[in-house]
């Protein structure tokens, strides 16, 4: 599939030439979709999660934590449920030794419900209300504090004889682990809204400001119970040398801090998540080695046994198995520009139609029965289906020319897309199906595709509801 967009990460080279088995999956997946009826005119757009595919990642970024880290080291990899919020690929990847990183009530919720214990469990969050700080710390989560209002709430839940825990007796310590958050102030990279660690970042204590190590010093000093530090830098456009940076700021400052004690109180660092991911082509790059290598020898210390490792990875572990499948239900022309209207837009990809320039995505073209569009490339405008003009998921881009009744793919979207319904238009939330194959192997058509309901597709009687259908006549009575 003939490509430019130029979103690479970090630099790092990609290579192409063979087709991945992914896309082979992918291509098979999306055949099998159509025969099998999840795809079609009246269910004109998926999404697709390639079950392979996330069991691999999963693997990999075990593999390569393992690799670097002295034997016997705890590691912990939380995946960051933001995401991809969807109960059964949280439970899929706790199978795979994977727990989660939530960060608000619902994300708690999630993780239960998929089964993670307490000890794979850490919250985080900027704005936690004392209700969330109570159930996390009576459930035995890892709790990152982001600043010195939520110590102090943190401190009245600790105490022996404060306020009362869950079912109303004393709390007098919690099993949670308990870290502060800090920004290391190391810089943004090329995407503004995901840069945490600018100086202005509202994340975390801000380590450059003055007086913030010292206090940082005060507060493990004064709380025997703080034995965590945690940094997440950035997410996607963040360099990787910034990230290792970010690393290496939160090491020197757990290595100060445990000197200063006299005593190994900090025993874990959390480095947090952010491996951009590769949009341009079906690569996976960087690699979860290649990070990993490079920050065992950016930060040696930080692998040699004496600290445990929780990591937040989000984006690097699903973006690159789903894929939004959209039926175009009209092909059109305007000024000569070819326009392919699909089912896939706002409502399924908000960072790519509100800031195409940061967020670009591979368009696929499928044929009516589900296989790869052959023929010439027509530069094309790739539109969904919300009433504004720019709901466009891809614009101007060279693609064999999208019929009527054929099927643009929007790939990479496994992670912040399809899973993120934003409801413009009311606009249903698509159904979600996981992929493997069902004998061990594909047959190169769709018959050897089993799939598995992630999500049901959002019914009209839901929307209604969640739109204030049951209080029809609320404000008529004011
Ligand atoms: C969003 C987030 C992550 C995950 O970031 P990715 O770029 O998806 O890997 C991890 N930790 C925290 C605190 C986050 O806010």
């Amino acid at each position: 599939m003939g490509t430019d967009i130029d979103l690479t990460g970090d630099g790092v080279d990609i290579g192409d030439g063979e087709q991945p088995a992914r896309a082979v999956r992918r291509d098979e997946a999306v055949r099998a979709a159509v025969e099998q009826g999840l795809l079609g005119p009246g269910h004109p757009i998926v999404g697709l999660l390639d079950v392979t595919g996330i069991r691999e990642s999963a693997a990999e970024l075990r593999a390569a934590f393992d690799a670097v880290t002295a034997p016997g080291t705890p590691v912990l990899h939380a995946f960051a449920v933001k995401a991809t919020p969807l109960v059964p690929v949280l439970r899929l990847l706790r199978e795979a030794g994977i727990g989660a990183e939530v960060a608000s009530p619902g994300e708690l919720a999630l993780a239960r419900a998929a089964g993670l214990r307490p000890e794979m469990t850490v919250l985080d969050s900027p704005a936690k209300t004392p209700a969330e700080l109570r159930e996390a710390l009576a459930l035995g989560i890892a709790v990152n504090a982001d600043n010195p209002q939520e110590l102090d709430r943190i401190d009245a839940l600790m105490l022996p004889h404060g306020p009362k825990g869950v079912g109303g007796t004393p709390m007098a310590t919690s099993r949670s682990p308990i870290g502060i958050r800090v920004n290391p102030q190391v810089g943004g990279g090329s995407i503004g809204a995901t840069s945490t660690a600018t100086a202005t970042s509202k994340f975390g204590v801000a380590l450059r400001d003055e007086g913030a190590r010292e206090w940082i010093v005060r507060a493990y000093a004064d709380r025997p119970w703080l034995t965590r530090l945690h940094a997440h830098t950035g997410s996607q456009g963040i360099p990787l040398s910034l990230m290792a940076q970010g690393a290496a700021e939160t090491y020197a400052l757990a290595e100060e801090i445990n000197r200063s004690l006299g005593r190994r109180q900090i025993d874990t660092v959390d480095i947090g998540g952010g491996l951009p991911v590769n949009f341009g082509s079906d690569a996976t790059a960087p690699t979860y080695a290649q990070y990993a290598r490079l920050l065992s020898e950016a930060v040696p210390g930080l692998f040699d046994g004496r600290y445990g490792l929780v990591t937040e990875f989000g984006r690097s572990l699903l973006a690159k198995h789903g894929t939004v499948v959209a039926r175009v239900e009209y092909a059109k022309s305007a000024g000569r520009r070819a326009i392919a209207v699909t089912h896939a837009g706002v409502q399924v990809a908000t960072r790519t139609v509100y800031v195409p320039g940061s967020w670009p995505l591979r368009i696929a073209a499928y044929d009516a029965k589900g296989r790869p569009k052959e023929g010439p490339e027509v530069v094309q405008d790739i539109a969904g289906p919300a009433c504004f003009s720019g709901d466009l998921l891809a614009e101007g881009r060279a693609l064999p020319l999208l019929e009527q009744g054929d099927y643009a793919a929007a790939l990479d979207t496994g992670a912040y897309y399809f899973a993120h319904h934003y409801a413009y238009n009311s606009l249903a939330r698509p159904g979600i199906y996981g992929f493997a194959p069902s004998d061990g192997r594909g047959d190169g058509g769709g018959g050897g595709v089993a799939f598995a309901t992630v999500r049901t597709p959002q019914t009209l009687d839901e929307i209604v509801a969640e739109s204030g259908g049951a209080h029809a006549s609320g404000l008529t009575t004011l």
